[in-house]
C-alpha cells in the first residue's frame, strides 16, 4: 500500500516505520490486531511531515498516542498508525507548553513539584497531552478546557499550522470537534497555571471529604493531587500493569443526558425498578438532565466484576464503568460485553448509554 518513494520520504522526515505491528502492544486495553505500517514520530516537525505526507497520498491514518482511549477491533488498522511520540514539557511562570506526545500525567507532575496549581484534579489519567483536548478530558470536578490557554493545530484540510484558543474546539462534555473527525493533529498544548501553588475549588464532593476540606475550598496543589492518585488507585484508574483491573479504557460509556420530556418516564422505570425510596443521582446539564452510567448499570443487574471471574472481558471488580481485559480477550469479547450492559441498561430504564472511546473497525 506505500509505495516505495512514499515509504523514503516518511524516513527522510524522521518517520521510524515498521510493519504488521500488533496495536495490543500500544492500547491500555491490549487489544487491538496489526497496524499495516506504524510511523513513529519523536519530533513535532516529523510529525507534521508525515501527516502531510500521508494526506498528500491519501492513505488511511490513525493518530495514536498513549493508546487509553482507543478500542480497535481484532482486524486491526489497514493504513498507517501515526504514533505521536514527542515529549517536550516546559513549565512557564503562569503557564505549561508540552508537546503533543508528553505523558499527562508526566505534565501534571512537573507543574505541581514546580509549585504551581490548577492541573491536580486531572491527575493520573493516562494518555498524552495531544490527547486531552480532543474529549476534553475531566475528573473530580475539573475539565482540561477550564484551564487550556491554547492549542497549537495542524488543520489537514488546509495544511495550515497555528495556535488557536480552545473557543473554537467546540469543547463539550468528553468530546470536541477533533473527537471522531480526521480534522487536525494536536500538535503542542499550552495551560494556564495558579503561580500561588493552590489547587482549582474543590468541586467534587469525594474529594473534598478525602481531603476534610469545604466544596470550593482551595487545598495545595501537591496535597490535592496526592488524594486524587489515591481515591482513582482505588477505582482502577490508575494504570498499573499488574492489575488487570486497570487493562481499560477509563469509563467505557459517558453518562447519559436525558432530555426533559423524557425525564419522568425515566426517572419512573428506574424507580420502579430499584425502589421509590431510592435517591436517583441526577445532575443539571445541558440539554436536559445528566444521570450516571455507573449507577445505572450496577441498578440493572450489572455488578462490580461481571460476569465472572472466568470471562476474558469483564467490568472491573473496582469500578462498574471500566469495561476491562483479563489477559486473553479479544476486541469481540470485549465489544459483545459493551453491548450486553448497553442493552441491559436500556431494556431496564429506556436510556441508552454511548460509549466514550474512540473506536476503530469494531462498532459497539
Ligand atoms: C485507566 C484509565 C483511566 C482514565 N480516566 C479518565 C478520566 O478520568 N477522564 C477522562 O476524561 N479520560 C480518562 N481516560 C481516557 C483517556 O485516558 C483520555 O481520553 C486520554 O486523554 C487519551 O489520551 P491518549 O494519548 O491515550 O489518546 P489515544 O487513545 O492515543 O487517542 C484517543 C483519540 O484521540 C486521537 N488523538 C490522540 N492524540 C491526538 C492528537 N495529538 N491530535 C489529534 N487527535 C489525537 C486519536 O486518534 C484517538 O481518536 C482514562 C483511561 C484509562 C485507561
Amino acid at each position: 500500500m506505500l509505495d516505495p518513494r512514499t515509504r523514503a520520504r516518511l524516513a527522510d522526515a524522521g518517520a521510524a516505520v515498521s510493519e504488521q505491528v500488533p496495536l495490543s502492544d500500544f492500547t491500555t486495553l491490549r487489544l487491538g490486531g496489526p497496524a499495516r505500517y506504524l510511523a513513529e514520530c519523536s519530533s513535532t516537525s516529523s510529525l507534521i511531515d508525515v501527516v502531510r505526507i500521508l494526506d498528500e497520498q491519501g492513505v488511511p491514518l490513525l493518530l495514536l498516542a498513549g493508546g487509553s482511549n482507543l478500542v480497535i477491533g481484532d482486524d486491526g488498522f489497514d493504513g498507517v498508525v501515526v504514533r505521536i511520540a514527542t515529549t517536550g514539557v516546559d513549565v512557564h511562570d503562569d503557564h505549561v507548553r508540552a508537546d503533543a506526545g508528553a505523558g499527562w500525567d508526566e505534565v501534571v507532575a512537573a507543574t505541581v513539584d514546580a509549585g504551581f496549581g490548577g492541573l491536580e484534579c486531572l491527575s493520573g489519567i493516562p494518555g498524552s497531552a495531544g490527547a486531552t483536548p480532543v474529549q476534553n478530558v475531566g475528573a473530580y470536578g475539573v475539565e482540561v478546557g477550564s484551564v487550556l490557554r491554547r492549542v497549537r493545530l495542524l488543520d489537514r484540510r488546509t495544511g495550515q499550522d497555528e495556535w488557536v484558543g480552545p473557543g473554537a474546539l467546540g469543547l463539550g462534555y468528553r468530546t470536541s470537534v477533533l473527537k471522531h473527525t480526521d480534522t487536525a493533529v494536536v500538535l503542542e498544548v499550552e495551560l494556564d497555571l495558579r503561580s500561588d501553588g493552590t489547587s482549582a475549588p474543590l468541586a467534587y464532593r469525594e474529594l473534598a471529604v478525602a481531603l476534610g476540606a469545604a466544596e470550593g475550598e482551595r487545598r495545595p496543589a501537591a496535597e490535592v493531587r496526592e488524594h486524587v492518585l489515591a481515591l482513582r488507585r482505588s477505582k482502577g484508574m490508575v494504570l498499573d500493569a499488574g492489575d488487570h483491573d486497570t487493562w481499560s479504557a477509563g469509563s467505557f460509556f459517558t453518562n447519559p443526558v436525558v432530555p426533559d420530556d423524557r425525564l419522568p418516564g425515566v426517572l419512573a422505570a428506574i424507580a420502579a425498578r430499584v425502589g421509590e425510596d431510592v435517591r436517583i443521582p441526577q445532575f443539571p446539564a445541558e440539554g436536559g438532565t445528566k444521570l450516571s452510567a455507573g449507577w445505572l448499570i450496577e441498578r440493572a443487574g450489572f455488578a462490580k466484576g461481571f460476569p465472572d471471574a472466568d470471562a476474558p472481558a469483564r467490568l472491573s471488580t473496582k469500578h462498574t464503568l471500566a469495561l476491562t481485559n483479563r489477559g486473553e480477550a479479544s476486541t469481540a469479547d470485549l465489544v459483545a460485553l459493551a453491548r450486553r450492559v448497553r442493552d441491559g441498561v436500556e431494556d431496564a430504564f429506556g436510556v441508552r448509554l454511548h460509549p466514550e472511546p474512540v473506536t476503530v473497525n469494531c462498532t459497539v
